[in-house]
């Protein structure tokens, strides 16, 4: 069985995909589209928008992550130099929800899905094509 959104997940992407800029949604669209309508794909999980406009104290924090945090690096950029922390946003990040409801950042889901998304649109840039550090979820205008 292919996932689905319940209501309260369907709510919060909107949401989210309302922060971000309108040709970046575009491209996501016409991906999720593509992926939903793929017979094989579909059944491998569900693209989510994870996050689309980060404010610069969020990016703070993800930053202290692997430096004066606990945890292991997870971003570069300090407050205010992500293209999350404009609004709307220029990036979002994708993960996948499975049927049993568990979310997965599959290296190999994401990269089929940048695919998809920078054939919607040229503009599209994927963090997984980035040389040194691979931000795979993360997709930017
Ligand atoms: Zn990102």
């Amino acid at each position: 069985m292919a996932p689905r959104l319940n209501v309260t997940q369907m709510v919060r992407q909107a949401a989210r995909l309302a922060e971000v800029r309108p040709e970046l949604v575009a491209a996501y669209r016409v991906a999720l589209r593509r992926w939903s309508g793929d017979p094989v794909l579909r059944l491998l999980g569900l693209p989510i928008v994870t996050e689309g406009y980060r404010s610069g104290a969020v990016q703070d924090a993800l930053y202290a992550r692997g430096r004066s945090a606990p945890g292991p690096v997870v971003t570069y950029k300090r407050g205010g130099e992500s293209k999350h922390n404009v609004l709307p946003s220029r990036a979002l990040d994708v993960a996948f929800l499975l049927a049993d409801g568990t979310v997965v950042w599959s290296g190999l889901l994401l990269s089929k899905f940048a695919r998809l998304m920078k054939a919607a649109d040229a503009r599209v840039r994927w963090g997984g094509d980035w040389p040194g550090f691979k931000d795979r979820p993360h997709f930017e205008v």
